[in-house]
């Protein structure tokens, strides 16, 4: 038979998949589904998979981590296996692996936060979401995060579930959160803050927030927090009011605003301020932060000037760019079509990108399904004519060898896992995230 440059499925299909994300664990299973891979390896840099589901959902929302157990299943599959501790760009090339691999699904999400470009935003004190929420979740290359000494009053910036997730964990009695997967340090921490006002500061109306229904109920319930709204936040313009009138999450979030406005305070030893139409003009301080001004967004709104000793830019994720691939610097994302990385619009032949590192930081852990389905569905009807691979997946192993990387496989992670759920069992909580590298290492190795 001629050769007509594409091979035969005898020939043995290889897939990478780069991140172990929702993003692209969907994508795995999508691919695992149609049997048209005889290896798909994922990669990830973290020594544990499940990207945000471990590292970013709030250790006090179990029940969402859980769909861990979902995402776990594409590893039954004797043909797939992990490959954790390997970061692409670092370890392995992306050219190494379109050498080894027929297909390489790119799925590392966004890791870094976007910025709000004002004075001051560097000062000691001052952080992006994702370095909290690194934080708290126990994210082995969490920055050094520590509540600063003093800490009376934080201020998050942004009306997203980021920012409402953040206002939680700070404003939580800690106790509340001893049972949860959070590293003890953490817990220590966060119990022995003197924070006493929390202020949420978003830029437009209650009527745009981008808050969810029931994380706003959540913060409404905590126990022993003040929530405190200005009702003069609360007057609606006419476009507001058409919002609230045809759109019901718009109505529940004003709704659920105005109830807290008129809620007696109680004298609750934490309060939750939120502040609608305003944004930070410059956060103050010469060494450290010790306040920020506010600016108004509406006419006839007022300028605002809080004390404050830590600043949240809870405003958005943002991408980084990864060695060997496009980057659309003002997205933070890979420019894709249908799935299909773009470089200067032309395709790079056998490279996908998938989750947020594709369509941006939005939508829930399950937006991730379609989105992978769709990216399947295009690295499965260009596999038969994508060129052929110059080595084998073998190659990529040997030069993790030869770098001396320490592979983490699936068997090690599973060590780990029980080692962490042991250790939650023993303090009667959930698992409980073993969060740096050396010591899930150690687990490891004592387990093996
Ligand atoms: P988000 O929902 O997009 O919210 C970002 C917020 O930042 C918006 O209120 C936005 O205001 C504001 N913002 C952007 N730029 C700003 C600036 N320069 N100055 C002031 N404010 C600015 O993003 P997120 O909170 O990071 O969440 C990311 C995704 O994860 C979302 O889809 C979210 O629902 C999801 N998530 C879900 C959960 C959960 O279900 N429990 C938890 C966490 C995250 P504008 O609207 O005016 O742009």
């Amino acid at each position: 038979m001629e050769d007509d440059g594409s091979r035969s499925e005898a020939a043995g299909r290889a897939a990478a998949i780069v991140g172990a994300g929702p993003a692209g664990l969907y994508a795995l299973a999508a691919l695992v589904r149609e049997e048209r891979f005889d290896r798909i390896d994922v990669f990830e840099a973290a020594p544990a998979p499940y990207g945000l589901v471990r590292y970013g959902v709030a250790p006090d929302h179990p029940k969402t981590r859980n769909i861990s157990r979902v995402l776990a299943r594409g590893f039954e599959h004797t043909r797939v296996r992990f490959l954790g501790n390997v970061s692409v760009g670092r370890d392995v090339t992306v050219d190494e692996l379109r050498a080894g691999y027929d297909a390489v699904v790119v799925s590392t999400g966004m890791l870094g936060d976007r910025r709000l470009g004002i004075p001051g935003e560097d000062l000691p004190g001052s952080y992006g979401a994702s370095e909290l929420v690194a934080w708290y979740t126990g994210h082995p290359e969490a920055g050094d995060v520590s509540l600063p000494d003093g800490l009376t009053s934080a201020t998050v910036i942004g009306a997203g579930n980021v920012a409402l997730d953040i206002a939680r964990i700070l404003a939580k009695d800690a106790t509340a959160l001893r049972s949860t997967s959070m590293p003890r340090y953490v817990v220590d921490a966060l119990a022995a803050s003197t924070v006493t006002d929390i202020h949420l500061v978003a830029r437009r109306g209650p009527a745009q927030a981008k808050f969810t229904s029931p994380e706003l109920h959540e913060l409404g319930a905590l126990d022993a927090v003040d929530l405190v709204v200005d009702p003069a936040d609360l007057v609606l313009g006419p476009a507001d009011e058409e919002a609230v009138a045809h759109d019901r999450h718009a109505k529940v979030t004003v709704d659920v605003c105005r109830e807290w406005a008129e809620r007696p305070a109680t004298g609750a030893p934490r309060r939750i301020h939120l502040h609608y139409w305003r944004r930070p003009a410059r956060i103050l301080g010469d060494d450290a932060v010790t306040g920020i001004e506010l600016e108004p967004t509406r006419p006839g709104g007022e300028a605002l000037s809080l004390p404050t000793q830590l600043v949240v830019r809870a405003i958005g994720y943002h991408g980084r760019p990864i060695p060997g691939l496009p980057f659309d610097e003002s997205s933070g994302t890979i420019p894709s079509q249908d799935g299909r990385v773009l470089n200067d619009g032309a395709t790079l032949a056998g490279v996908y990108v998938t989750g947020w590192l594709r369509r941006g930081p939005t939508g829930v852990i399950a937006t991730n399904r379609g989105d992978a389905n769709e990216v399947a569905e295009s690295v499965l009807a260009d596999l038969d004519t994508l060129p052929e691979r110059p080595s084998d997946p073998d190659s990529v192993d040997k030069l993790l060898a030869e770098r001396g990387v320490r592979v983490v496989t699936w068997a090690d992670w599973l060590r780990l896992e029980a080692h962490e759920k042991a250790t939650g069992d023993a303090a009667g909580g959930d698992p409980i995230v073993v969060h740096d590298l050396a010591t899930a290492l150690e687990v490891i190795d004592a387990a093996g």
